[in-house]
């Protein structure tokens, strides 16, 4: 006899009209299930990260069928993912070596997401304990705290699990920074496999749409996407300011003189210029506001 809560379960990977589903109470089983027809006539949509409750499940074949999506918590179109918690930036303190720029812009995009964000300095082995002072200060000033890890030494890696336990964390970063080193650490190779999809699921692993959920020993979910490193910044250039932690802080006590002040050297503005990253966010804004033209013209 199953209760209902033996068969709720996460979508954790989606091709076409299959939808694969981790089930909460069961060890380690992976069930390929369809969509009810009441789903589709309702236009209910499964995403991954999608909490379901399964009918019909055939252990023997593997199979079940979607009767119910639980309401999200969050959802995020580029990567499509229900449900995320966090996302876990990760960058390289040397080669490739770190580009403020383009951490910056992660940075940003992340935060127009408004999920947690942890940010992760992979290749500590590579630096001097003063160079990993100098970041630490630097990051201190745009407003975050970073974690320093070495995959190659294992250090910094228990903390790191620990903030990722029982959550569903969006992994991002450029390439060459060690991110499928540190995911084949953080999950066992034999787990991996367990959680690769069927021949069905498989087409199209890496197209920028793809997104997978692999599941950590200790609970919660890693998805590692590539949608998320595409470069277009989607945002309006009166909110970008708040995506930036040193900018946020201000605006937060108080007005600027303007309320429709674009923070660039208008009278008694709040931000003003004096900040490292105000260069970035002048760069930023100046794309911000291309886009929106771009947009107008097309509406
Ligand atoms: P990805 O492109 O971000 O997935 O990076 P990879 O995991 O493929 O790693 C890129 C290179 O960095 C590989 O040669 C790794 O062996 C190396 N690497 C990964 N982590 C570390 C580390 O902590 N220290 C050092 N020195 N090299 C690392
Ligand atoms: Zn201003």
């Amino acid at each position: 006899v199953s209760s209902l809560s033996d068969l709720l379960g996460t979508v954790v990977a989606v091709q076409a009209n299959f939808y694969q589903v981790r089930l909460d109470h069961s060890l380690n089983t992976y069930l390929l299930c369809t969509r009810r027809a009441l789903l589709k006539k309702i236009g209910q949509k499964v995403m991954v990260g999608d909490r379901v409750i399964v009918e019909e499940p055939d252990y023997q074949d593997g199979r079940g069928a979607i009767a119910q999506v639980l309401p999200r918590k969050t959802e995020l179109s580029r990567p499509p993912v229900a449900n995320a918690d966090q996302i876990l930036l990760v960058f390289a303190l040397a080669s490739p070596p770190l580009e403020p720029w383009q951490l910056s812009r992660f940075l940003v995009k992340a935060e127009s997401t408004t999920l947690e964000i942890g940010l992760c300095f992979n290749k500590l082995d590579l630096i001097s304990p003063t160079e990993r002072q100098e970041w630490q200060e630097r990051l201190g000033k745009w407003g975050y705290n970073p974690s320093f890890i070495s995959v190659m030494t294992n250090e910094g890696l228990e903390g790191l699990t620990d903030c990722l336990r029982g959550k569903i964390t969006i992994f991002a970063g450029p390439s060459g920074v060690g991110k499928s080193s540190l995911i084949n650490m953080l999950i066992p190779q034999v787990q991996q496999r367990v959680a690769k999809v069927s021949g069905k699921l498989k087409k199209g692993r890496h197209t920028t749409r793809h997104v997978e959920l692999f599941e950590l020993p200790q609970g919660g979910f890693i998805a590692d996407t590539p949608g998320f490193n595409q470069p277009d910044l989607s945002c309006s250039p009166n909110e970008l300011a708040y995506y930036f932690p040193e900018a946020r802080e201000q605006l937060e006590k108080g007005y600027c003189q303007f309320n429709d002040c674009l923070h660039r050297g208008e009278p008694n503005c709040l931000v003003g210029d004096n900040w490292e990253r105000y260069e970035h966010y002048l760069t930023l804004l100046e794309e911000a506001i291309i886009q929106q033209e771009t947009q107008q013209q097309i509406g």
